[in-house]
């Protein structure tokens, strides 16, 4: 049994009280609540509100009201010095968020602290930083009478509704709630169902920093209940939503109706290509970090690992012996490399698309297995390597969202390049070679939103992220995120 921090058992004290609209703290209307599981043990921890459409009308409204009344005027350089606070203060909790993260989550507390914590709160800071930068254009116009003097403005959109999945909660609403703020805009935050403490605290610390009650909104409920209803709801302006392919259409098919503006990043089945060229233990690493990160539950997981024959054998011995030594756990207990997966829902569906790999004929090469022991009752899976893989096999083709490696062979670049092409998905892929004209030439024709070369998850709140295909719409992060959030104005003045 782990033992829970007091400063984190406030979360869980029973009250349910996990909305939070106009600054205040409450229960669903209805009285219906939803189980905290901690993944480690399957144990519930704690209650939070199931709030539904009451709750996200409530929510929207307040979120328009401080829009209107405050947070749109409020001067760029206040906006931007809020932000920064909020970021200060996210650092300065991060190992109570981290603790929360992990307990929800799963994942190993340095990862929730080293990760998740630490790119929170430098993505808040990029954001706070365009407060201060967003401008508009003058544009030389030839009216054909007289003369004008045109100019754009930059303006908020609104009320923006961000719908976040369980995998990086805390870093996620960093990502839509900062650049929503930098430029003048209103949140309702929808948490995933599984994973929704991290929320109310990052809600607290918003108003600690200054942030007006109303700006930042956090409704917990179900996808089908809080979330259907942020998105048919005809006063929110955008959704920023990270999550499925599948609710991704959802959005787009509600937002025909609402005319919401959408940002989309969805789901991926990456590859990640190692040439017989490549600095075979960096491409091992590599492999390892880009599948076993988070227990393989990324958006941006390598999960399909395409290996020249020269080098496969040994690029599989060395994976799959690494993945053998790798300590599972509890997320809070100290020697643990890698945690539980988020749910039993989660842990069904990645033991399942495992069985249809045994079935289909793949071989598995390490793994496999739910572990025993003391570890039994949480939601575990043993780190799992297949060889064998043929491209039509559902391990092949299915975003798994687990610790699951599907490992193929290919003959030729043009080759692998067609087959790594050869998902619906488009999120990222990467590159392991030390020729330089292959690097570049191979990451020109991979569609995917990010080509790593000699890398893997790596990111920066500078650059954009997001998917081709069916793995997005949008960008998150860099000055296209932040435009995203705006709405261009064009002003003419007559001069004559
Ligand atoms: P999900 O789509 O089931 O849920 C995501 C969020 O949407 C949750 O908050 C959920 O409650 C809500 N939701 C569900 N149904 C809804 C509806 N009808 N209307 C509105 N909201 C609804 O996804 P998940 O299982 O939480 O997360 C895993 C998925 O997220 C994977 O497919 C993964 O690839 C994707 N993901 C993508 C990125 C990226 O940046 N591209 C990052 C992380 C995760």
């Amino acid at each position: 049994m782990v033992e829970i921090p007091p400063a984190v058992a406030k979360f869980l004290d029973g009250t349910h009280q996990s909305i939070v609209i106009g600054g205040e703290r409450r229960e669903a209307r209805s009285g219906n609540t939803i189980d905290v599981r901690d993944p480690g043990t399957g144990e519930v921890i704690g209650r939070i509100a199931a709030g539904g459409p009451d709750e996200i009308d409530l929510a929207v409204g307040d979120a328009r009201r401080a829009f209107e009344e405050e947070w749109r005027d409020t001067k760029p350089a206040a906006r931007e010095r809020a932000l920064l606070t909020l970021a200060d203060l996210v650092e300065a909790n991060a190992e109570e968020l981290a603790t929360l993260e992990t307990l929800d989550v799963g994942k190993p507390l340095t990862e929730s602290l080293y990760v998740d914590l630490h790119y929170a709160a430098t993505s808040l800071r990029y954001f706070a930083g365009w407060a201060t930068k967003i401008s508009g254009d003058v544009h030389p116009v030839s009216p054909p009478v007289g003369d004008a003097f045109v100019y754009t403005r930059r303006e908020p959109l609104g009320v923006v509704g961000a719908i976040v999945p369980w995998n990086y909660p805390m870093l996620f609403y960093t990502w839509k709630v900062g650049p929503a703020l930098a430029t003048g805009n209103t949140v309702v935050i929808k948490p995933s169902e599984f994973t929704s403490l991290t929320a109310i605290r990052f809600a607290e610390l918003a108003l600690e920093a200054g942030i007006p009650p109303g700006v930042v909104n956090v409704v917990t409920g179900y996808g089908a209940e809080a979330g259907q209803a942020i998105i048919d709801h005809p006063g929110i302006a955008k959704i920023s939503f990270t999550g499925s392919t599948a609710t991704g259409r959802k959005i787009l098919a509600a937002t025909a109706n609402t005319m919401a503006k959408v940002t989309l990043e969805l789901g991926g089945k990456s590859a990640n290509i190692i040439f017989p060229d490549a600095d075979l233990d960096a491409a091992v690493q590599g492999a390892l970090f880009g599948i076993f990160l988070n227990q393989g539950q990324v958006c941006a997981a390598g999960s399909r690992l395409f290996v020249h024959p020269a080098v496969h054998k040994e690029v599989v011995e060395a994976i799959a012996q690494e993945a053998e030594a790798i300590v599972l756990g509890h997320g809070l207990a100290p020697d643990t490399q890698m945690g539980p997966l988020v749910s039993d829902v989660q842990l069904a569906r990645v033991a399942g698309l495992v069985d249809s790999g045994r079935q289909q004929g793949a071989t598995v090469v390490c793994g496999g297995e739910r572990p025993g022991g003391d570890l039994a009752p949480g939601y575990f899976m043993q780190p799992t390597v297949f060889t064998d893989v043929k491209d039509d096999m559902r391990i092949a083709r299915e975003e798994i969202f687990g610790p699951v490696l599907s490992v193929f062979s290919f003959d030729e670049e043009d080759e692998v390049i067609a087959r790594a092409n050869a998902s619906r998905y488009g999120l990222v892929a990467a590159v392991w070679t030390n020729d330089l004209k292959r690097a570049h030439r191979v990451a020109a024709q991979l569609e995917a939103g990010t080509v790593w070369l000699n890398a893997y998850n790596v990111l920066d709140p500078t650059t954009p992220f997001g998917g081709y295909k069916d793995s997005g719409i949008g960008r998150d992060l860099g000055l296209e995120a932040v435009h995203s959030f705006t709405q261009t104005k064009s002003v003419w003045v007559n001069l004559d």
